[in-house]
C-alpha cells in the first residue's frame, strides 16, 4: 500500500464512498469535537445544501483520498455527495427529500496556482486561484435535468427526463438520440422547461491581482462558472479565492479549433475580508517599522522617500504621502460614514512631474494602481455593464477605482475622464461605493479608495489670474471632493531653475546618492503596517486647534459682504483627516498639536496658492470649487478677448497695446489693468510680444 503513488493506482484501491463516509463520521478537530458531524447538523437546521470541507482535515484523516481529491475531484466529489445525503437520510430523513444534491466545499488547498501558470496539464483536476473579481454576468437558469415529451404516430406522448441517472449535461443540451422509453428515435421531441430541473448560473471573470502583474506586462484573467448557492456570493473588486475544476470551453471544442480556452467549474469561493493582508510584514519587517517609526525625524525621511529623483515639491510630496497613509474613517450616531481616505488633486502645467509622482504613489501604496482617465479598461474609472461582442452577453465590469478598493488609485489625466464617469464618481469619492443600474444588472460595489490624481490644465497653461475651476476641465461637484489640491507651475525663475538643473544633473551623474531615504519595499510595509493597526484619537489641544483654525476661516468669509461661504464642514473633516495621517506617519496613536498645525499648513498652502481671490485677497473657498467670476477676473478675461479680436482684425497678426487699451477704455476697463494683465499673460506664456509693443497669443 505504502508503494502506491498514482492517482490511476490509488483508485483501485481506495472505496471513496467507505472512505469519505468513515471521515465524516469520525474526524475529529483539536478540541475533540466530530466537526464534520456538527457541520452536517448544522447544515440541516440552517436549510443548507453545502458542506464545506478544510482539505486539511481530510489530508490529516486520509492522504490518499486527499491527493485523489486533487487528481479526479469529479469522482470524488460525486462520491462525496452522496455520502452527505446518505448521512442526512438517516439524521433528516424529510430534509434530504428536499434536496435534489448535496455539495461538498472545498477550502484551502495547500497551494494557490497562479493564474499566469494555469496551463492544459492541470485539465480535470482541482485548483486553488486567488484574484479579483473583475467581471460578472447576471444570474441565469441551467437545466440540470431536462423533461422531454415524446410523440410518435404509433406510440402516442410520453415524458422522460433526460439525461438518464447518473449523467450531467454539460453546457449544451442536446436532443437525446433516441427515446428511452420506447426506444424509436423518430418523431418529435420537445424540451418542458417548466418541468425540467433549473439551477442559478452565473459567469464570472477572475484577474490576476495589480501587485503580481509583472512590471510592464497586462494582467491574466479567466472564466469561472458559478453554479447554485455560488451564484452571486461575490462582487466585482471582491479579492476572491476560487477552488474549482479545470475544464475546457466546450464550444471552443465544437469549433474544430486547435487552441482551447480553459475555464474554472467553481466548487468553492472565498472573500478575502482582510484588505492589508496581501502585504506581508515578517516579525523581523515590524521591528524595522518600529525602529523606523521611533526616528524623529521619520516623516521628512517618509517625504523625502517619495519619487527622490524629482526634485522640490516638498507640500506635494508631503500631501501625497499624507494621502498613502490616510485619516480614520468613522461612522456618525445617526450612521452616516465619514471617509478617512485623503483625496489629493495636482493640476499642473505639462512637462512637469505629476505622472513621475503618481507613479511612484501608487507603487509604495498597497493595493495601489496607476491608470488614466481613460482608464485602462472599458469599465473605467467606476464601473460599467458591457455586451460582450461574441456572446452578445452583458456583464458587469469594475474599474480601477473599484479594483484599489482598500487602496490607493493614482490617476493621470483625471480631466480626461469619460462622461460615465464624472457622473459615477462623486459616489465614489464620498460615499465610497460604486452604484450601477444598467441592462438588468444592479449592483453597488466598494470603493473605498484613496484618489490621487493629476490634471492638465485646462488652456495649456495655469493661467493665475482664472479660477481653479476655469482653469481645469473638471466639474466644481468633483473638485470639492479632493481634501487638498495644489498648482505645479513651470515658471521661469532662474535661481530654482539653477537649482533643478543641478539636481537634475546630480541624478544622471550619481545614481547612487539619489537613492530613497528608506527603501520602497520597507515604506510599503511600513504605510501598510499603518494603515492596519494605527488609528490615532484627537487630542483636545489639537482639536480645539482645528476647530479655531475653521471658526475663524467662516467668520473672515462671512465678513466679505458677497457673502459666499468660504469654508464648509468638508474642509473641516479634511482637516481631522490630515492631522490624523500625520500622526499615523509617525505610527503615534495620538493626534497632537504638531499635527493639527500641519494640517493646517497644508490646507493654507492649498488655500493660497489656488483659493485666493485677486480683488479681495481673501482666501475664498466659493472662488476655488465654483469660480464664480470676480469683477477683475471678468475683466481680465474681457482684455484677453479684446487681444484675440484685435489680433485677427490685424494685418499684421498680433495686438497693439495702444488699441488693447483703447478698446478696453470704451468698455470701463482701466489702462494700468490692461497693462498689468498683459504682464500676467507674458509670465503664464499666453501671450507673446511678436513685434515692438504688439501681442500674439501663443498656439
Ligand atoms: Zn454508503
Ligand atoms: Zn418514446
Amino acid at each position: 500500500m505504502a508503494a502506491l503513488t498514482t492517482g490511476v493506482e490509488h483508485e483501485q484501491v481506495i472505496d471513496v464512498h467507505e472512505r469519505f463516509y468513515e471521515f465524516i463520521r469520525s474526524f475529529r478537530d483539536r478540541s475533540d469535537s466530530y466537526k464534520y458531524r456538527e457541520r452536517i447538523k448544522q447544515m440541516i437546521t440552517m436549510g443548507q445544501k453545502s458542506l464545506i470541507v478544510d482539505y486539511n482535515d481530510l489530508y490529516l484523516f486520509d492522504n490518499r483520498l486527499a491527493r485523489l481529491l486533487i487528481e479526479r475531484p469529479d469522482e470524488v466529489l460525486q462520491q462525496a455527495s452522496e455520502v452527505v445525503k446518505e448521512v442526512v437520510m438517516t439524521e433528516a430523513p424529510d430534509y434530504a427529500e428536499t434536496i435534489d444534491r448535496f455539495y461538498v466545499r472545498v477550502r484551502a488547498l495547500p497551494r494557490v496556482v497562479p493564474l499566469r501558470r494555469l496551463k492544459s496539464e492541470y485539465l480535470g483536476k482541482l485548483v486553488m486561484l486567488e484574484g479579483i473579481l473583475v467581471r460578472t454576468t447576471p444570474v441565469k437558469e441551467k437545466i440540470v435535468k431536462a423533461r422531454f415529451m415524446h410523440c410518435t404516430r404509433e406510440q402516442g406522448c410520453h415524458r422522460f427526463d433526460w439525461p438518464p441517472e447518473g449523467e450531467l449535461i454539460g453546457d449544451i443540451l442536446e436532443r437525446p438520440p433516441a427515446c428511452p422509453i420506447c426506444g424509436s428515435s423518430g418523431g418529435t421531441f420537445r424540451l418542458l422547461p417548466e418541468e425540467s430541473k433549473l439551477i442559478d448560473w452565473q459567469r464570472i471573470v477572475l484577474q490576476e491581482r495589480p501587485e503580481e502583474v509583472p512590471p510592464g506586462q497586462l494582467p491574466r484573467s479567466i472564466e469561472v462558472v458559478l453554479q447554485d448557492e455560488l451564484v452571486d456570493s461575490a462582487r466585482p473588486g471582491d479579492r476572491i479565492s476560487v477552488v474549482g475544476i479545470v475544464r475546457v470551453r466546450p464550444d471552443s471544442v465544437s469549433k474544430k479549433r486547435a487552441v482551447f480556452d480553459l475555464y474554472i467549474e467553481a466548487n468553492h469561493i472565498e472573500v478575502s475580508q482582510k484588505i492589508l493582508e496581501e502585504v506581508v510584514i515578517t516579525r523581523e519587517d515590524e521591528e524595522r517599522i518600529r525602529a523606523l517609526a521611533r526616528d524623529p525625524w521619520v516623516r521628512k525621511r517618509i517625504i523625502a522617500s517619495i519619487a527622490p529623483a524629482i526634485y522640490g515639491h516638498w507640500e506635494i510630496k508631503e500631501a501625497i504621502a499624507l494621502a498613502l497613509f490616510g485619516g480614520v474613517p468613522k461612522i456618525t450616531e445617526d450612521g452616516v460614514r465619514i471617509r478617512g481616505d485623503i483625496h489629493v488633486l495636482i493640476v499642473g502645467d505639462p512637462g512637469t512631474a505629476k505622472s513621475q509622482l503618481l507613479q511612484y504613489a501608487a507603487r509604495i501604496a498597497p493595493r495601489g494602481i496607476y491608470t488614466t482617465g481613460k482608464g485602462a479598461t472599458a469599465a473605467g474609472l467606476t464601473a460599467a455593464v458591457i455586451r460582450d461582442k461574441t456572446t452578445g452577453e452583458y456583464y458587469l465590469e469594475a474599474g480601477a477605482l473599484v479594483l484599489a478598493d482598500g487602496g490607493v488609485a493614482a490617476i493621470d489625466e483625471i480631466d480626461k475622464m469619460r462622461d460615465e464617469d464624472r457622473v459615477a464618481i462623486h459616489e465614489a469619492m464620498e460615499q465610497q461605493t460604486v452604484s450601477i443600474a444598467k441592462a438588468g444588472i444592479v449592483a453597488k460595489l466598494n470603493a473605498r479608495t484613496t484618489v490621487i490624481a493629476a490634471g492638465n490644465p485646462k488652456f495649456g497653461r495655469y493661467l493665475t489670474n482664472r479660477t481653479l475651476a476655469d482653469n481645469i476641465n473638471l466639474p466644481v461637484t468633483i473638485l470639492s471632493r479632493f481634501d487638498l489640491i495644489f498648482i505645479l507651475k513651470d515658471r521661469p525663475n532662474p535661481e530654482e531653475d539653477r537649482k533643478l538643473a543641478r539636481h537634475v544633473l546630480e541624478v544622471h551623474r550619481e545614481t547612487e546618492r539619489i537613492k530613497p531615504e528608506i527603501d520602497p519595499a520597507l515604506l510599503k510595509k511600513y504605510i501598510s503596517y499603518a494603515r492596519r493597526y494605527i488609528r490615532p484619537r484627537l487630542t483636545a489641544e489639537a482639536s480645539k486647534l482645528i476647530e479655531d483654525f475653521y471658526v475663524e476661516m467662516r467668520r473672515m468669509s462671512s465678513e466679505n459682504p458677497e457673502g459666499p461661504i468660504a469654508i464648509t464642514a468638508r474642509q473641516l473633516e479634511a482637516l481631522i483627516r490630515l492631522a490624523e495621517a500625520h500622526a499615523k506617519m509617525a505610527l503615534r496613536n495620538e493626534v497632537t498639536r504638531e499635527d493639527a498645525e500641519a494640517a493646517i499648513r497644508l490646507m493654507k498652502t492649498f488655500l493660497e496658492s489656488s483659493g485666493m481671490d485677486i480683488e479681495s485677497g481673501r482666501i475664498d473657498i466659493d472662488v476655488i470649487m465654483t469660480g464664480k467670476p470676480r469683477s477683475k477676473q471678468e475683466k481680465l478675461t474681457r482684455i484677453m478677448e479684446i487681444i484675440e479680436e484685435l489680433e485677427s482684425e490685424s494685418e499684421e497678426g498680433c495686438a497693439r497695446l495702444k488699441e488693447i487699451q483703447r478698446r478696453a477704455a470704451s468698455e470701463g476697463i482701466e489702462s494700468s489693468l490692461v497693462e498689468e494683465a498683459i504682464r500676467s499673460f507674458r509670465r503664464d506664456g499666453i501671450i507673446y510680444e511678436k513685434s515692438l509693443g504688439c501681442y500674439a497669443i501663443v498656439r
